[in-house]
């Protein structure tokens, strides 16, 4: 029931992930999905946070540790390196490495987690590591299933995020530790049918679909706000109603907005946004503001990388305001 503070705002507040929660997050080459763990990683409002570069390029380690090194928790002011473990395995490295990469990661999870901390554990990439498991399978000569991944692909991917979530600990003093899963999937060719997207979303709770056609261009991060959901948003409506009572109604009323965009598009392509009637060319104005003012966020810019809670509820009502006060005036002629 508690929110997992992330600081982008499209996870925060239109698919948000509690604490003790499990995403994932797939997407094709080049559409985010290291920058947006990295992001989770640098920014998300936990005691620790665990990094498990898994069969991905080894720069992209190196960087992510290197700017750490000067990066500050914007909590408590202390250096993000102090709540940060990483699990370097990349794609150089031996495959059984890289299949006990992930289970590494997650069982130091649930060491700090026993010791009441919230924790973070993000896995970049799980595609990667049933790559391995499919390597070790063929070499064992195991009976291969969907596409070479060995049969018990859907079991292993389960047996790593169920281990995500809320708990009470034994023993005294009375303590309560979470561990939050998010996991980037690399499809290849951007192809969400293949076995282990399909096992994953099965399992997850959220689902951060990231999208080709908005990393051509340039609108990051790539999450499509169509096709991506969470399970949380239901759980964690009364921590959001203590920072913005009218979270809920905001939420579901830029997600009216945006839907009805979309149903517009068609139209548009035909005969061009100048046919429509007045409302129309409205609804398309206020989805044009959501989208390139809310929802779209540089991880690279020094000030819009984090993004408050109570800010974004702020943006959200300007921009929903702005709609409002238009909507009436064009009513009235
Ligand atoms: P993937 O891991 O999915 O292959 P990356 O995470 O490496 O993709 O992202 C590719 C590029 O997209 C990055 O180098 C960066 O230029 C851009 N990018 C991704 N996410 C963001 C973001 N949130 N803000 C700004 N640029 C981004
Ligand atoms: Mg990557």
């Amino acid at each position: 029931s508690r929110l997992l503070v992330t600081g982008m705002r499209i996870i925060d507040y239109m698919f948000p992930l509690a604490l003790g929660g499990k995403g994932a997050i797939p997407g094709g080459f080049g559409t985010g999905k290291t920058v947006a763990l990295q992001q989770l990683a640098r920014w998300a409002q936990t005691q620790l946070n665990i990094y498990v570069g898994c069969g991905e390029r080894g720069n992209e380690m190196a960087d992510v540790l290197s700017s750490f090194k000067k990066l500050r928790d914007p909590g408590t002011d202390r250096l993000l390196l102090e709540k940060e473990i990483f699990i370097a395995n990349t794609s150089n490295m031996p495959v059984v490495a890289r299949e006990a990469s992930i289970f590494v990661g997650i069982t130091i999870a649930e060491y700090f987690r026993d010791m009441g901390y919230d924790v973070l554990l993000v896995a970049d990439s799980t595609s990667r590591w049933a790559e391995a498991m499919r390597e070790i399978s063929g070499r064992l000569e195991e009976m291969p299933g969907e596409e070479g991944f060995p049969a018990y692909l859907g079991s292993s991917l389960s047996s790593f995020y169920e281990r995500a979530g809320l708990v009470e600990t034994n023993g005294s003093p009375d303590r309560k530790g979470s561990v939050t899963i998010a996991g980037a999937v690399s499809p290849p060719g951007a192809d969400f049918s293949e076995p282990v997207t399909q096992h994953t979303l099965r399992i997850v709770d959220a689902l951060y679909s990231l999208d080709v056609s908005l990393a051509n261009r340039r609108h990051f991060p790539t999450i499509n706000w169509l096709t991506s959901y969470s399970l949380y948003a239901e759980p964690v409506k009364q921590w959001w109603a203590e920072i913005a009572p009218d979270w809920t109604e905001t939420r579901g009323a830029a997600m009216k907005v945006l839907q009805e965009e979309a149903g517009l598009e068609e139209i548009v392509r035909l005969v061009g946004p100048e046919a429509l009637p007045e409302r129309d060319k409205l609804i398309l104005l206020a989805a044009r503001m959501l989208r390139e003012d809310f929802l779209q966020q540089s991880a690279y810019h020094p000030i819009d990388t984090y993004c408050m809670p109570k800010r974004a509820h702020l943006m959200m009502k300007t921009i929903l305001k702005f709609h409002g006060l238009a909507a009436e005036m064009v009513a009235a002629g």
